[in-house]
């Protein structure tokens, strides 16, 4: 079991370059497991990443470091499952759009209903904090609220949902719509839909979830 989630957490840290969300070794994973999590290890290259290099974290924040150095940035990570019960993958991204927008310390409107995945009528963006503190989990869950993903000031993109595949596809979506806003924003300044209309979006998404 534990084998397989670590196998699954490499191919997901390579799909983090292949997929263009984050290069080299920036960004990073993690799936909930038993009392803890899983999570890539501290400055390693996702190419090369071994079974026995993703590290367990405990749910107190214990690690044995015999057994390698987790992610810098794993305080956040152990956060939002502190946090939200129903988080167990996460993943965190450098990709350039997400992060573009983020570098102007802005979330993303509804100028497109799909800002919904995210879990409400706009995706947040959360105050910039120096990576791997305390300051920047706290940033980070405040702008989570009602979200399961959001983007990070002069950082980055974050997303979490039931289970890493979702968590993965979550992170691509926040890119995309972060791709498109950047270029609706180039035509002027985008339309954005009502209140109204996006709490229409969100029931159907729900429903169409249950469906
Ligand atoms: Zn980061």
């Amino acid at each position: 079991m534990i084998s397989k989630i670590k196998n699954e957490i490499i191919k997901y840290s390579k799909m983090l370059n292949s997929r263009k969300l984050s290069a080299l070794r920036s960004g990073n994973i993690s799936v909930r497991y038993k009392d803890g999590f899983l999570i890539t290890p501290s400055g390693k290259k996702y190419s090369t990443l071994k079974n026995i290099d993703i590290v367990f974290v405990s749910m107190n924040g214990k690690f044995d470091k015999k057994k390698g150095i987790p992610s810098s940035e794993w305080k956040f990570h152990q956060d939002i499952y502190k946090n939200r019960k129903e988080a167990k993958a996460v993943v965190h991204a450098h990709s350039a759009n997400a992060t573009a927008v983020s570098t102007h310390k802005r979330g993303i409107p509804a100028f497109h209903y799909m800002v919904a995945m995210a879990g409400g009528h706009n995706i947040k963006c959360a105050k910039y904090a120096t990576f791997g503190t305390r300051d920047l989990s706290k940033n980070i869950l405040k702008a989570l609220i009602g979200r399961k993903a959001c983007l990070i000031a002069n950082h980055g993109q974050i997303a979490f949902e039931e289970n890493l595949s979702k968590a993965f596809e979550l992170a691509e979506e926040v890119e995309n719509i972060s791709l498109q806003y950047i270029t609706s924003l180039k035509l002027g300044k985008p339309k954005i839909l009502s209140l109204k209309e996006m709490k229409k979006v969100l029931s159907k998404a729900k429903n169409y979830k249950r469906g």
